[in-house]
């Protein structure tokens, strides 16, 4: 039987070309595309605008935030367009530590979950084909050296206009992987049955047509 709709999760550390590739893999497919990264993101960004301490459950019950899954994945906090505000190392840096709280995962996957459950989606993360769906039909773990990853996170961040010094991006990326990496919930690992692509020294449109060769096969082979 020929599957159309699969759900296909991307995994790997910052800098490993998890958003571009995925992009440039949904477009081709006519896929949803969904960054789960931004979800942190956008919550972090909401938490950090709260004027006083707030316990975690009536921040989320209170939380107006929506997803919006176009080209990218933009966030609207009380209807404001925030999808430029998320990406600042600032909000980096706290939706890494935000991301280890037990409710804010539980309330995300639960929208991750609904937005992919159809198919026909490509969803990037750090826990997309471990915990989100580990059942999915193709799980990719995308990776690079860490010189590599820490070049593209600062070329990224020059092109949003965000001032930072190479070095500095090095040791927070490091920070950051070592942070997602060594909680206690939903660490980032390479999920069971996933295809580990090394991306180091390959350019994006390469690895998604290697991506998509094997999206082919699987289409193929039912
Ligand atoms: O991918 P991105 O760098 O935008 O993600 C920001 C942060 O959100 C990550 O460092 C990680 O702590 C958290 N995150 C996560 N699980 C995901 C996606 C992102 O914990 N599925």
């Amino acid at each position: 039987m020929l599957r159309k709709d699969l759900i296909i999760t991307i995994d790997g550390p910052s800098g490993a070309g998890k958003s571009t590739v995925a992009k440039m893999l949904a477009r081709v497919l006519n896929y949803t595309y969904l960054d789960t990264g931004a979800m942190y993101r956008g919550v972090a960004y909401a938490f950090m605008k709260e004027k006083n301490p707030v316990e975690i459950d009536r921040f989320l019950r209170n939380l107006t935030i929506k997803f919006e899954l176009k080209e990218e994945t933009r966030v609207y906090l009380d209807g404001e367009d925030i999808s430029e505000h998320i990406r600042s190392p600032e909000v980096s840096r706290f939706a890494s530590q935000l991301s280890q709280n037990t409710k804010i995962r539980e309330h995300l996957r639960v929208l991750q979950r609904k937005a992919g459950k159809s198919g026909g989606v490509v969803l990037e993360g750090r826990d997309t084909g471990s915990v989100v769906f580990p059942d999915a039909h193709i799980k990719f773990y995308l990776d690079a050296d860490l010189k590599e990853r820490a070049r593209r996170r600062y070329l990224e961040l020059v092109s949003r206009g965000i001032n930072s010094e190479p070095d500095n991006v090095q040791e927070e990326i490091l920070k950051r992987d070592r942070n997602d990496s060594e909680r206690d919930i939903a660490p980032l690992i390479v999920p069971d049955g996933a295809i580990y692509i090394d991306t180091t020294g390959i350019d994006a449109a390469s690895v998604v047509e290697k991506l998509q060769e094997i999206v082919r096969n699987c289409l193929l082979g039912g």
